[in-house]
């Protein structure tokens, strides 16, 4: 047996001409009518069984200012959550630059701190308090810095030692508009995000920020130096245009 059939069904909401709208639902354990409201279905009348189902527009025209105020009160708070961006944390990693994917798994612990552990390979584990999501992103992005210190910088001085440039030092950022950036000591700066690049095109940025290590300029001199090294850059700097895309938007919250 059905515990309960749907009889009526109507969109959830408002309507000043007609009255309420209303579904109403027969439940054989029901006593009596009973008003229900919820923000996706908006009001169910439950009646018992054999109930005369002409009784129920004067009951919810009796209880009208009531309901009325409830349902705005749910279309407000849904509009209020339709404006915050979706909190939810990646469950991948990929990131192209290194060849590698990465699964991602959440084990809360009784600490405060948020910790990433590499316990096997191709899988990050994130441990601690990690109903908090932004300690987990700050978390991920720590790990990201790492991996960036850990595979992208010997890269570079790989790159610098085949070409004969010199670089004083490289550190690694997280800015919001550039790549990487070379100062006039020599530093050069990497943006973790270079991660969600393809190889060839993280490749080109390391290469260009060398060549800015004997000419802190674009000009014409400055290309022909790039072009000579790797003749492919100047296409690739051009494809790169809406590179940002690829980084996942979960990087770039604060
Ligand atoms: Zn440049």
């Amino acid at each position: 047996m059905k515990q309960s059939d749907v009889l009526a069904g109507h969109s959830p909401g408002l309507d000043r001409e007609r009255g309420v709208d209303y579904r109403i639902r027969t439940s054989p354990r029901a006593r009596s009518v009973r008003l229900q409201l919820s923000a996706r279905e908006g009001l169910t009348v439950v009646v018992p069984r054999n109930y005369d189902l002409r009784r129920i527009p004067a009951i919810v025209e009796k209880k009208r200012s009531w309901i009325e105020a409830h349902l705005r009160r749910f279309a407000d708070l849904s509009e209020t959550m339709d404006r915050k961006p979706v909190d939810v944390l990646p469950e991948t990693l990929g990131l192209p630059a290194l060849g590698e994917s990465w699964l991602i798994e959440y084990r809360p612990t009784n600490t405060l701190q948020v910790r990433v552990i590499i316990e096997q390979p191709g899988r990050i584990t994130v441990y601690g308090a990690v109903q908090d999501h932004d300690a987990c992103r700050e978390a991920l992005k720590r790990w990201l810095h790492l991996r960036t210190r850990e595979e992208l910088v010997p890269w570079l001085a790989r790159l610098a030692g085949q070409s004969g440039f010199k670089f004083s030092e490289a550190i690694i950022r997280g800015q919001k508009t550039r790549w990487a950036s070379c100062s006039s000591k020599g530093t050069i700066s990497l943006s973790f995000k270079l991660l969600f690049l393809e190889r060839d095109w993280v490749r080109c940025v390391l290469l260009h920020e060398l060549c800015h290590t004997v000419m802190m300029n674009h000009s014409p001199r400055f290309w022909a130096l790039l072009s000579r090294i790797e003749p492919e850059c100047r296409v690739i700097h051009k494809r790169m245009r809406d590179s940002w895309k690829q980084v996942p938007a979960w990087v770039e919250e604060n």
